[in-house]
């Protein structure tokens, strides 16, 4: 459906867009550039940029839904018949799998190959050390004639009293002393933290009802100490996400949370939640619903195509100041960080595992999706590129395959002229389901973190590896460092020390953005496949 307005500028709508592209490529090296200088001198200041960057978020994911709706009620009305949808469903599908396996698969030879955890400190453990505890409320550890082999432990470590099975988070350190922020039992399941005015967290557990202070009484002397990262807040409680229940979670939803499964109880807590496929499956039917209806519903179907544009037309606006965005995010992300004096030296201690990942990412978004592209989807490299310049530009901004949805239907649809009916349903459920990027990294973060514990994988635990970090990346949400939590998936099935992911906190956000590209990337490649495949049936 095209309106007057419409009609009257394509050509300075080109020259718009382009002009558009060239300063957000701009915003991010601005950002970059100044968010690593406030970051390192005046990191808080950096931080405050923040409400830039979130502002610009919001109006992003605000557009989502209404998009995912619109574009999927117009795109469905406008197949010739509904046995297109059937078509359309099932080379996505198989798209999706295939893609997904090949990237997990490029994983795990680049990690096996390049080896990037050998040798690799994760912490020490020394059954023969005698320790005593003192200093205030017994917290810290002091060693009998020996010392640590490494001088900055920091909270991302604990130190285990091995003996006595009980755990701190390490605050400060001397050549022979440890002191810790509180101590906790290993064992407690279920434990609950409160923080305290001084930000330390701190654990209780539900007796009966109520919270009760969780803090282990403590023997004053013992032997067996050991140091190894701590599972982060972050991950604290999701401890129990199993592949089983995320799968579960996926298609029937969780009564607890709220958590809408594929088949919506609510569409609105579905769209409070912005749980995307319960709304692809409502928007289908409906649209399904209103194309059964014939001439009589040719006035909400117009209704629905205006609105669509309309929303479509917002996106727009919000591209014009998306520079500002972009650098808003990116400068407070690199403040956050610390800036280069923090985290620099992080990433070069990690610099190999980085340079797997990239490596793997490239290898698939820069080979083996433009083959296909090219091969199946019969589209040209360059100029499909060049469509989704912003596109790409904001997935590595926002990290988010959710929040770049908008951007995403923008070039997919608007720029390469790919058909709104395939796109539409392609789109949105590439955003949720299709992770390439995420797949890879968790099998290369996996067999990494093996390697770091000198753990040694048998074929059989590697295919194990391949299919969760496949599986688990189909669960993840389109939201930063939604990978992370479902690492935990892949881990568990083989039984990896879950702690191993302390390593990659400080770095995860970095190449969270870069993953979040080869994702996105896979889905707009997905939608040029499908639809040429559609277009040739
Ligand atoms: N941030 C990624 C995305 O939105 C998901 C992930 O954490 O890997 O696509």
């Amino acid at each position: 459906m095209s309106t007057r307005a419409e009609n009257k500028e394509p050509k300075t709508r080109n020259n718009d867009l382009q002009n558009s592209q060239s300063k957000i490529l701009w915003g991010i090296i601005i950002g970059i550039i100044l968010g690593t200088m406030l970051g390192g001198w005046l990191p808080e200041f950096a931080v405050k940029l923040k409400i830039i960057g979130d502002v610009f978020l919001n109006s992003l994911i605000m557009l989502v839904i209404p998009l995912v709706m619109l574009s999927l009620i117009v795109g469905i009305t406008q197949m010739g018949h509904l046995k297109d949808l059937g078509s359309i469903g099932g080379k996505t599908v198989i798209y999706y799998l295939v893609t997904t396996f090949v990237a997990a698969l490029i994983g795990i030879i680049a990690v096996n190959l390049l080896k990037p955890g050998v040798g690799i400190q994760h912490g020490e453990d020394h059954p023969d050390y005698v320790y005593t505890l003192r200093g205030e409320q017994n917290r810290t550890v002091s060693l009998h004639e020996a010392g640590w082999n490494k001088s900055n432990y920091s909270d991302k470590y604990v130190v285990i009293l091995t003996d006595q099975q009980i755990m701190g988070m390490i605050e400060s350190q001397t050549d022979s002393s440890l002191t810790v922020k509180v101590w906790e039992g290993i064992e407690d399941a279920e434990k609950v933290y409160i923080r305290a005015e001084d930000g330390t967290r701190l654990p209780f557990v539900r007796l009966n009802g109520e919270l009760t202070s969780r803090e282990p009484k403590v023997e004053l002397s013992g032997r067996g100490v050991a140091v190894n990262f701590g599972v982060s807040e972050h991950l604290q409680g999701k401890e129990r996400a199993t592949f089983g229940n995320t799968i579960y979670e996926l298609l029937a939803g969780n009564k607890e949370t709220g958590k809408q499964g594929m088949v919506p109880s609510n569409i609105f807590i579905a769209m409070l939640h912005m749980d995307i496929l319960p709304l692809i499956f409502f928007s289908l039917l409906l649209g399904a619903a209103l194309s059964s209806l014939g001439d009589k519903a040719a006035n909400a179907i117009r209704f629905f195509s205006i609105l669509n544009d309309a929303v479509m037309k917002l996106v727009y606006w919000i591209m014009i100041v998306s520079p500002v965005g972009i650098f808003g995010l990116i400068t407070a992300r690199i403040g956050e960080a610390g800036g280069f004096s923090l985290f620099i030296p992080e990433l070069i201690s990690l610099g190999k595992f980085t340079l797997v990942v990239i490596v793997g990412l490239s290898i698939h978004g820069m080979i083996i999706l433009p083959v296909i592209l090219k091969v199946i989807g019969k589209q040209h490299l360059h100029t499909y590129v060049k469509g989704l310049g912003t596109t790409l530009l904001n997935a590595f901004s926002t990290a988010s395959s959710t929040a770049t949805l908008p951007l995403t239907l923008e070039g997919v649809v608007k720029e390469n002229k790919i058909s709104k009916k395939t796109a539409s349903f392609v789109l949105p459920l590439g955003a949720t389901v299709n992770m390439d990027g995420t797949a890879l990294y968790q099998a290369v973060a996996a067999i990494f973190i093996a390697q770091v514990y000198g753990i040694q994988l048998e074929p059989v635990m590697q295919i194990i590896i391949f299919l969760t970090a496949t599986l688990s990346a189909i669960g993840a949400a389109g939201i930063p460092e939604a990978g992370l939590v479902t690492m935990l998936i892949v881990l568990k099935a083989v039984d990896l020390p879950v702690e191993g992911l302390g390593l990659l906190l400080s770095i995860d956000w970095l190449l969270d953005r870069f993953r979040t590209v080869i994702n996105v990337w896979g889905d707009c490649v997905g939608a040029a496949v499908v639809d040429h495949l559609e277009a040739n049936r």
